[in-house]
This record gives structure tokens, sequence and C-alpha cells, in this order.
């Protein structure tokens, strides 16, 4: 595809597009359990529809535009009250969970700036669960990462630990209701008593349960409390783009107190051009994303996302029975809501992802990773029900055909040391080896490198997580390569 000299023609254009679409993974099969969240046929065309009367509409300057604005606090109210916000309650809508987990870590790391100068490296208190965001928010504005370690079987922290680490240094600690690795609640009101006795503020990962666990305990499930109604909690993150059902390019940051939202606006006047005063990262920004999530929220109601809870959430829990009667899976933690991460005790977890692959099936592969084990990881959602006997199935076929060796497995053994020896000290020229070994020397043949998924997977599992992040991001970086 090259720039073309004279314009083509619309047809041939969207004709593209969809023909385009062809290497995908086929969300709509309800075979496929991550990166897509469905509410259905009709929620899914009041999107559309939203999103597209808001395409050409700047966020950038809310008194240009007042129906983005108030759109946007018609949003942050809806949120505020499913998290028991007060008065004092202020937020803002983001293009994402990162961004939100971002700009609160800004906020954080600029009021202790004014208010405890004497703090000169600040630290952020991360379970070994809290996402990656929070990571990304200590490399982007130099804060220190304080690693705690999740306890075994339950994949959450043990607040003793968390309190160990606190130093006269620590601004932030993070929970996560669930975390999306185990999809467990960590004890949010035991952390929080911590953090508000030392004075330190404290962030409620809801990026993915925001929009889910609310409903959770309205249907009567056991839940403890973990947002504004538990003393202590400072901030609240919560994507409407995952269970909310929104466009992509949607999430909100929450704060208990409007104040500490005041340290994550950025202004510039000292510019010759328009003043720049932005709540978020972004400057210019679409209102699709704004009236998407508004219209989905209002199109559902508070009844049409707990029919939707009750439905996944039934599901999850027959899919997690199903999975610990196959002699050789388990299930890790206790999964708070519809996502379950599945580790295997014999069978290679990547070998038996790459065996249901060509079943039909996408699972997401999860890597070792302190006390965690290798698995794989399954989001339920509404197109995936009816599919969870036929996925049971093949489940239990697949371990059987992995254990029994009538399917090769990918495994250690394969690997040799002196391999792995190289990977561990990658620079770009062993990359160049590598690639050329998995059949993806060029840019025109990347393709080829998704049938070696399993060796690739138990590959990076045995590396360092450092090693890994250094082969990925050169994976990545040959990966987007204009044509
Ligand atoms: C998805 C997720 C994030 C990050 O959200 P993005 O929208 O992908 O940037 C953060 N925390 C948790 C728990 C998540 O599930």
């Amino acid at each position: 595809m090259s720039f073309p000299k004279t314009g083509l023609a619309e047809k041939d254009i969207l004709t593209h597009l969809e023909a385009n679409k062809s290497g995908d993974i086929p969300w709509q099969s309800g075979k496929t359990f991550a990166y897509t969240y469905d509410a259905g046929p009709e929620a899914m065309s009041i999107v559309h529809k939203a999103f597209d009367s808001y395409l050409t509409e700047n966020a950038l300057d809310p008194t240009a535009f007042p129906s983005i604005l108030n759109l946007e606090n018609e949003v942050i109210g809806m949120a505020a009250e499913l998290m028991h916000g007060d008065e004092n309650c202020a937020g803002t809508m983001t293009s994402g969970g990162t961004e939100s987990i971002l700009l609160m870590m800004k906020a954080v790391r600029d009021y202790n700036r004014e208010h405890r100068p004497h703090i000169k490296e600040p630290e952020v208190i991360l379970p070994s669960t809290a996402h990656p965001a929070f990571h990304k928010g200590c490399h982007y504005f130099d804060l220190k990462v304080v690693p705690v370690t999740v306890e075994t079987d339950s994949y959450t922290p043990d607040p003793a630990n968390i309190e160990k680490a606190i130093t006269d240094n620590t601004v932030l600690i993070v929970g996560s209701t669930p975390s999306y690795a185990h999809c467990v609640v960590d004890p949010i009101i035991e952390m929080a008593a911590i953090a508000q006795s030392h004075n330190i503020f404290f962030h409620v990962d809801a990026c993915v349960g925001g929009f889910y666990l609310p409903f959770v305990e309205m249907l009567g499930y056991p839940l403890a409390h973990f947002d504004f109604r538990v003393p202590g909690v400072t901030s609240i993150s919560m994507d409407i783009h995952k269970f909310g059902y929104a466009a992509k390019g949607a999430s909100i940051i929450l704060y208990k107190h409007k104040d500490l939202r005041k340290y994550q606006i950025y202004g510039c006047a000292r510019y010759p051009g328009y003043v720049v005063v932005n709540p978020t990262i972004t400057s210019s920004k679409g209102g699709g994303p704004v009236a998407a999530a508004w219209a989905v929220m209002k199109f559902l109601g508070q009844d049409g996302y707990k029919k939707i809870v009750a439905e996944t959430k039934a599901a999850s829990e027959k899919l997690i029975n199903g999975v610990n009667d196959i002699a050789g899976l388990k299930v890790l933690g206790q999964p708070a809501m519809n996502m379950i991460s599945i580790a295997a005790d014999s069978a290679n977890v990547f070998s038996l992802i790459e065996l249901m692959k060509t079943k039909g099936w996408h699972l997401q592969a999860q890597f070792e990773n302190v006390n965690s084990p290798s698995n794989m990881h399954l989001t339920v959602c509404r197109n995936n029900i009816p599919q969870i006997d036929q996925l049971l199935q093949d489940l239990a076929e697949s371990v059987r055909l992995i254990d029994s060796g009538e399917i090769k497995k990918v495994g250690t053994e394969n690997i040799p040391k002196e391999f792995l020896h190289l990977l561990e000290n990658l620079t770009p020229e062993t990359f160049e080896q590598v690639t050329a070994m998995f059949g993806a020397g060029g840019n025109d043949d990347d393709g080829d490198l998704t049938e070696h998924m399993g060796e690739i997977n138990t590959m990076l599992n045995q590396l360092s997580p450092p090693a890994r992040e250094k082969l990925l991001i050169e994976f990545l970086s040959k990966l987007y390569s204009a044509q």
C-alpha cells in the first residue's frame, strides 16, 4: 500500500478495509476469550451511532464544545455514584486505563513535591500483581517501584507485607479489584487502613472491575467494599471500554477529593499560540469516545449491566467447575468475576494454547512470574457463553492428547541452554538470528511467527523478565515497519 497520487473510490476503500481484517482473530465467533468486550448487537449499534455523531468535535477546548463537557461530566457523575463518591469526588475521562493510572501517578507525585518537598526519591508500593501500567508510570515519572510479592494460592498481598514496605519516601500504595492476571480482589479495606494511618495515597485499580463488581454486589454475591465507602481509598481507575462496553478510548480516573485532581491538570501559557490547559495527557481529542461511553451507559442502565453480569458470572462459575474437574488443569486463585487463569500440571500450557488454536479457540498466554505459574487467561463475555460446553470438551481432549504424547509437546528439553543464554544477553544481531530461526526474517512474512507461538512462549517463559522485555521490544520494533 503506498500513498496514491489520486484518491481511490469509497467502495474500493471500504472493501479493502473489510478484507484487511481477514487475518485478525474472529472475536464474533464466541471462541475468542480476550481483547473484545461484547454487550450484544443493540448496544453495539448505539455505540456506533453515538461515536459517529461526535466524530469531528474536539474536546481540546471545553468552552468551544460545551456539549462534550456536559457528556463527560455526566459520565463522571454516573461513575462517581457507582463508586459511592461524595460531593467532593471529581474525575476525568481518559483514553484508557493506562492514561487514568499515569495521570493519578503524576498527580500524586506533584502533590508530594509541593506538600512533602523533603521526599527526593518518591516510592510506590506495588503488589506483584499490579498492572504494568503502574510500572510504566514509575518509568515515565521517575518514581521508584517497591515490589511486594503476593501470597501463594491467593495471589493477593499480605497487608502486613505492605506495611513493612513503607518508608519515609512512600507516596502511593496500589491495590487491584481485581487484578487482571488472576482476577482476585486485594484486601482493600486492610490495605487502605494502613495507607491512611501513614498518611499515604491509596489507589484502587478497578480498571477491569469498575463496571462489573458493583453489579456483582447488587446481585447479592459476597464482596467486601472496595470503593470510596472504604476509608483511606483516595482514587479509583475504571475503564468504560472494558465491561462498560464503550468504544475503545474510554476510561475514568476518579479522586475522592477534587483537591488532588488539580495536580493532574497541566497548563502552559508561555507560548505565542493558543493557551494549553489539559486535564489529560492528550490535548486534541475526539468527542467520539465520550459520546459512545455516555450512550452505552444510558442505553444499558444499571439493569442492563446487571443482566450481563448475572449471565457471564454464572457461565464463569460453570467454566471454573468444569476446568477443576479436568485432571491436570487447575484454576488459579478465587476469581471474583468473569476472568479465569488456568495452569496445567503436566501439559505445557503453551502447547495447550496452540493445540486449542487449531480447534478455533483463542486463549491468552501468561508467563510464569514470581510465584505464579505459566497459565492461560480466559475472559468470559456474553458471546462466549454458548461455547462453554464445547470449550471444556476440547480442553479435556487436548490435555489428554498432550499428556499421552499423541501430540508433540513443546517443552524445556527442546530449547538448548546456549540458546537461552544468547537470548538473556540479546543484541540486535542475535535478535536477527532468532527471528530467522522462527521463519520471520523479513517484514513480508512476519505472519509465520504466529505458527510458532507455542515454542516462542515456552522460550520466553524461561527468560528473566528483563530479557523478555528486551526481546519483545526488538520484536515490536520490527513489527511496526512501514511498507
Ligand atoms: C486493562 C487494565 C489496565 C490498563 O488498561 P488499558 O485500557 O489497557 O490501558 C489496568 N489495570 C487493569 C487491572 C486492567 O485490567
